[in-house]
């Protein structure tokens, strides 16, 4: 099957340096793309990618609207759909009070597979074709997670929590459970479909060191796949860790201990570290994943993207939405709140540099760029359609708008879900047959 789309193509080859750095994309003002089973054939001026598509091609003209690769959600909570908007003072009374209680839920079956339904259709509706998620510590919540990816194609990353201490009974496993247990999940599901299985101990405070033990022996069988936790992320939290783990330097070298610090290593948050943790992250080449509007929501501290990317050793950084302490399932509005802290800090964050970080930037953090990220042929065609008057008041802007840049800040600033036309997966048109 094959699909021809007519739009405005944008799409980065590496991180813009400036808002001039017109050599980090591509852009073409009438772009063609040409999609063959679920993956990109060609893109380039339209003309030119017409020529090559077969005269019955099912065309789709997308003018005026940008054409993107898909978004890529780094972090989020698939069983967190009804905890997100919950009125708490900090990270731990929000875990405690409403996290943990909705989390134990999702042992049963019926529950998880009618979530995953929802999580679906949400990244979908907002214009994310891969997200890295946490399902919670059953099974059932994974088989339920990746049942659904499956069913609908999409390229997903996630694990079941392994967690075994500092939460109620029914959340609890054990290290050989943990361990046997995402044994089972990696047997069931990783490599099925586009699915990617990542070994997910909650963090620090939920693990014990035997837990941690376990975990660094998944991590040994498995080096391939990715390894999400969370570090550093409020200021009671990083002390309550150190009281845990009092042999450990900091809150990074208990990761480090254990042999989960790598660059598969997807680390939340990571907003207080101090220099020596900023090394040690960037040595292993371990990824910081920022969540803005998590961080404001939570009250947790102002992340330093932009020190953290220009330091002698650079960490490496991706972007989340973390549903459900994030309040938006949208990576626009996850970049404007992004944004929005970098000017706190008195720092400048660009709008070419928002668009890499949401789709190459990210799938460099997850060290599938080969796969996504971009609308390099090869690829698999997993794409966003933006419009930027998607809104009476964004139409407005939109008159007096006269650059891409200027265009993109606008998405970013005004844009949600209303702004995104179309998304794709594998190919597929994905948000207009959402119910
Ligand atoms: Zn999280």
């Amino acid at each position: 099957m094959t699909t021809l789309l007519r739009g405005r193509l944008l799409s980065f080859k590496r991180a813009p340096q400036s808002l001039d750095d017109t050599d980090s994309y591509t852009y073409e003002s009438d772009g063609g793309l040409l999609i063959e089973n679920g993956i990109i054939a060609a893109a380039g001026p339209y003309a030119e990618v017409k020529v090559k598509a077969s005269v019955d091609v099912a065309e789709v003209d997308h003018r005026p609207h940008l054409i993107l690769p898909g978004f890529i959600d780094m972090h989020l909570h698939f069983p967190q759909m009804q905890v997100i908007a919950s009125y708490a003072a900090n990270l731990l009374e929000w875990l405690n009070t409403y996290t943990f209680p909705e989390e134990c839920r999702f042992v049963e079956s019926a529950h998880a597979e009618r979530i995953a339904t929802h999580f679906y259709d949400e990244l979908i509706r907002h214009g994310t074709t891969t997200a890295v998620a946490y399902c919670s510590v059953h099974k059932t919540s994974a088989d339920a997670f990746f049942a659904e990816a499956m069913r609908r194609d999409m390229r997903m990353v996630g694990g079941k929590v392994m967690m075994d201490r500092n939460a109620p009974q029914g959340l609890l496993d054990t290290p050989e459970m943990g361990y046997d247990e995402t044994r089972q999940v990696i047997a069931d599901w990783h490599g099925k479909g586009r699915n990617h299985v990542a070994i997910t101990p909650r963090f620090a405070i939920t693990s014990t060191p035997e837990q941690m033990e376990a975990t660094a022996a998944l991590a040994r069988e498995f080096p391939d796949l990715h390894i999400q936790t969370h570090l550093s992320e409020n200021h009671d939290e990083i002390k309550f860790t150190g009281e845990l783990y009092p042999d450990a330097i900091d809150y990074t070298d208990i990761y480090a201990r254990y042999g989960l610090l790598g660059p598969k290593s997807l680390l939340g948050h990571a907003i207080h570290l101090s220099e020596r943790e900023a090394d040690a992250m960037s040595e292993a080449g371990a990824v910081a994943v920022h969540c803005p509007t998590s961080n404001l929501f939570l009250g947790s501290g102002l992340f330093p993207l932009k020190a953290l990317a220009r330091r002698e050793k650079p960490v490496r950084i991706g972007v989340a939405t973390d549903i459900g302490g994030g309040s938006s399932y949208s990576m626009l509005r996850t970049m404007d709140e992004a944004y929005k802290i970098q000017q706190l800090l008195g720092e400048r964050l660009n709008p070419l540099e928002s668009y890499y970080y949401m789709t190459l930037g990210n799938a460099e953090a997850l060290s599938l760029a080969d796969k996504i990220g971009t609308l390099e042929p090869g690829t698999d065609a997993d794409l966003t359609i933006l419009n930027a008057a998607a809104t009476p008041a964004m139409a407005l802007k939109m008159e007096v708008v006269k650059t891409l840049p200027e265009e993109l800040f606008l998405l970013q600033t005004m844009g949600d879900d209303r702004a995104i036309v179309e998304t794709y997966v594998a190919g597929k048109a994905a948000k207009s047959v959402l119910n």
